[in-house]
């Protein structure tokens, strides 16, 4: 058993803080449960893990409470509303199906913060299908990896050090020799596509907001469409008829994007025309998607509430069943219109992402530091998983789960305790209204 009281090295550290889940982190614990990370952490997994252990005391409207008042004015704020709301859902899957069960109980609308970059993928996988693969596919099998309007690394930081630039394959292929295109998108760091040796990538720049126009001509390239312009978006025709030919002659070509990149009106067309390309590709060769991007437990929110309800987030079980509109149940428009009459706002991981400002009564299970520009209700800091407790979560890739330690003795109750007891409570209050 941990003795957390204790210094301690901690080897095989997985890190939350992006959809890859990097497995490979060491990360040192002083014995005032100070962590460091020693060994393989991006800028980003350095930072958050050097978070100082924090203060665990609730607040009730700024001010201190015990634990067990602070979930019962919550259990109050949520009973009396009559379309409650639970949104941010930044935690992980033992987190999320604590919330999906007080959802159940408190006929509640659930919505992700994410959502909007999430959707631009989600549309294209309800409306057409998609055609996408893993990470370790991809680190085991791509000879050409086609970046659209991302330099992956400001989302996925250390995506080239381990998918692409991997030393050993499961079929020895030289890693060495994969080429890498970037297309979209202007002045982005596209430095860590060079090869081991030096070569560098092919950049093919376009202002963002003209990317679904390049987009579309190079699907129409791949499928043999003529085309009748010398350029497109400012990119020659030609170069985007070169790089058709190279997907085709590719052997397993992959072709990345990240959702949160795509801030474009209709973004889902301009993910459609490359689910479109890969599937097109495969006529003839070997070629998959990979959408990039993932933080704040977005993956794992849509999982556990796809197979728990049958729908992604921004569903609702406010008629008693599981009800799903991408347009209806948005949380920012729910709060804009006035339609939601309390907020449960979830924030595990980052104390940056606060709830947006609403006149709704306030409730905040978050990371311990986040301060606020205007005090919630309730505020019951809550165990970021692994870091303060054990959790699970899902891979960008959206197949892998990973299980995440519990580093430190932070003395944080889980979300998933905090909520069952919110649960438990509501539970007794509507016993005691039939009776
Ligand atoms: S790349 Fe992502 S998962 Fe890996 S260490 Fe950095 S932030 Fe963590």
């Amino acid at each position: 058993m941990d003795n957390f009281s204790q210094a301690a090295t901690v080897v095989s550290v997985t890190c939350p803080c992006c959809g890859l889940l990097c497995d490979d982190l060491t990360v040192q614990r002083d014995s005032a449960g100070q962590l460091t990370v020693k060994e393989n952490g991006c800028a980003r997994a350095v930072a958050f893990f050097a978070r100082a252990v924090a203060a665990s005391e609730p607040r009730i409207a700024g001010k201190p409470a015990t634990l067990q008042e602070a979930i019962t004015k919550a259990a109050r704020i949520l009973g009396d509303a009559k379309q409650p709301l639970i949104a941010g859902l930044g935690t992980d899957v033992d987190g999320m199906r604590a919330v999906m069960n007080l959802a159940e109980t408190n006929r509640t609308t659930l919505d992700h913060m994410n959502s909007n970059a999430l959707f631009r993928n989600m549309l294209v996988l309800q409306n057409s299908g998609w055609f996408n693969t893993t990470l370790t596919e991809v680190r085991n099998r791509v000879d050409l990896l086609l970046v659209v309007g991302t330099d992956v690394v400001s989302v996925n930081p250390r995506f080239f050090e381990r998918e692409i630039w991997n030393k050993e394959t499961l079929y020895n292929q030289d890693t060495a020799k994969r080429e890498i295109v970037y297309l979209g998108g202007r002045g982005l760091d596209t430095s860590t596509g060079i090869a081991p040796d030096g070569r560098k990538p092919d950049v093919i720049e376009c202002d963002m907001d003209r990317l679904p126009e390049v987009v579309g001509a190079l699907r129409a390239f791949v499928l043999g469409k003529p085309l009748i312009a010398n350029e497109i978006a400012g990119v020659p025709a030609a170069t985007l008829q070169n790089l058709a030919q190279r997907l085709l002659a590719a052997k397993y070509s992959i072709v990345t994007w990240a959702a949160g990149a795509l801030a474009l009106p209709h973004a889902e067309l301009t993910v459609q025309h490359l689910a479109a390309l890969v599937i097109a590709l495969n006529k003839t060769t070997r070629s998959a998607g990979l959408p990039l991007g993932g933080s704040d437990g977005d993956t794992s929110a849509n999982q556990v509430s796809a197979w728990i309800s049958g729908y992604p987030v921004r569903n609702s079980y406010m008629r008693n069943i599981p009800d799903y509109d991408p347009w209806l149940y948005s949380a920012e428009r729910q709060l804009q219109n006035g339609e939601a009459d309390a907020l449960l706002w979830i924030s595990s991981f980052s104390p940056e992402r606060v709830p947006p400002a609403t006149d709704a009564p306030t409730v905040v299970f978050g990371e311990a530091h986040m301060k606020f520009d205007k005090e919630p209700d309730v505020f019951i800091p809550v165990a970021t998983p692994g870091v303060d407790c054990k959790g699970t979560m899902f891979r960008i890739d959206n197949v892998v789960s990973l299980p995440l330690q519990k580093l430190r003795d932070s003395k944080l109750p889980a979300l998933a305790e905090v909520l069952r007891a919110i649960e438990q409570q509501l539970g007794q209050e509507q016993g005691a209204a039939i009776c």
